[in-house]
């Protein structure tokens, strides 16, 4: 059961004190605060674990604290639905709305290598109007000889580049909560010319560990990819540890799936699952069309692969679009296949918009049909 509190409640205030002293006499309940800060207000919201059956609801909605009672299934305690479209989906952060009617395209490189790189890939996006980008400092590599990112050494050259293209968001993958503190200091260190939205990749989705490490800080938000080769469902739940541990701002990211059966993509591409996270949960949902795909093959109508997937994703209602990028593919360290370059931008930039036209479109549609 989810308590939805007064917005701005005050916890010093009698109805608050109130209100906790008889929640938390309730026999064989747990109770767990959760706090929402969103753009105009913050909200308190309390779930009631364990044998919620035998409670009655109207003596808690009559608690002073409370506004209100929602009834949750066990599923997706916190990011998910619960047949509740008044609760705030997405959040805010350094100046951007997320959400999941909006679409942000983080178009990036894979992987740090030199400084030039960074520089030439951000003036592009700066260019063509971006503000947000993706940027891999720390890489998890199937081949333990191959190149492992720059690590903290490329932050403060990419951090400062990124604030002097007006970049305010760069997905950034960490694989332990130590790239976190390296991050924070050298974003501090810089004077925060931009922010980062800590990216989880596919292998460490069930990297409980890292997941409660990342869920316990609020300052940045996660994208979390679909985990590598498992259910939606272990993967939803993966994302909802972090917000089990206080971070509830959290992008769900599908990349296709590890599947002999994606041949010749690299993987196999699952943004038809779209509306199923978003009807699930109230995160955002990106696609990764790059590592989806994986090469650069074109059809023969003149259209590559990549281009088609993502718009599949944005016709379907994606919200996010992390692509690879590179001035120069040949030389790239990482997954150079399948990256665009950078005189690509500005036709992959428009083909997504037709797609989110055609969307938008089906979308007033839709309303429309439902009210006949
Ligand atoms: C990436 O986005 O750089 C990446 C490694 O993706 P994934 O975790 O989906 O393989
Ligand atoms: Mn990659």
């Amino acid at each position: 059961m989810l308590l939805i509190l007064h917005p701005h409640i005050d916890e010093n205030s009698a109805a608050f004190q109130q209100t906790w002293a008889y929640l938390a006499a309730l026999p064989n309940i747990r109770v767990q605060k959760h706090i929402v800060q969103g753009k105009a207000q913050r909200l308190t919201e309390i779930y009631l674990i364990g044998d919620t059956a035998k409670i009655d609801r109207e003596l808690i909605e009559a608690l002073p604290a409370v506004e209100r009672v929602v009834r949750i299934s066990e599923e997706y305690r916190i990011l998910g639905r619960h047949k509740d479209e008044r609760r705030a989906i997405g959040f805010e952060y350094n100046g951007i709305q997320f959400d999941q009617d909006r679409l942000h395209i983080f178009a990036g490189l894979c992987a740090v290598d030199t400084k030039e790189n960074v520089e030439a890939m951000l003036k592009a996006l700066s260019a063509q109007g971006q503000r947000c980008t993706r940027m891999g400092a720390y890489k998890p590599r199937t081949n333990p000889y191959s190149f492992q990112g720059h690590g903290k050494g490329c932050l403060p050259y990419t951090f400062e580049l990124a604030g002097k293209y007006g970049i305010k968001v760069i997905a950034m993958e960490v694989t332990h909560e130590d790239h976190v503190e390296q991050i924070d200091t050298c974003l501090e260190q810089t004077g925060r010319p931009t922010g980062v939205m800590l990216q989880i990749g596919t292998r460490n989705t069930q990297n409980f560990e890292l997941l409660k490490a990342i869920g316990r800080q609020a300052k940045y938000p996660v994208l979390i990819k679909r985990g590598y080769g498992i259910p939606l469902t272990e993967s939803l739940n993966a994302a909802e540890y972090l917000a089990s541990e206080g971070n509830a701002n959290v992008i769900f990211c599908l990349r296709g799936m590890h599947s002999s059966f994606a041949a010749p993509h690299r993987n196999l591409v699952d943004f038809a699952q779209i509306p199923v996270v978003k009807r699930l949960t109230r995160m955002p949902v990106g696609i990764d069309p790059s590592h989806s795909i994986g090469g650069r093959d074109r059809s023969p109508d003149g259209l590559l692969d990549l281009f088609h997937a993502t718009a599949q994703g944005v016709i379907a209602g994606a919200n996010l679009i992390l692509v690879d990028f590179h001035p120069e593919p040949l030389k790239a360290l990482v997954d150079g296949p399948q990256a665009l370059r950078l005189e690509e931008l500005p036709h992959f930039l428009e083909d997504v918009q037709i797609a989110r036209e055609a969307y938008e479109k089906r979308r007033r549609l839709a309303k429309t049909a439902m009210t006949i």
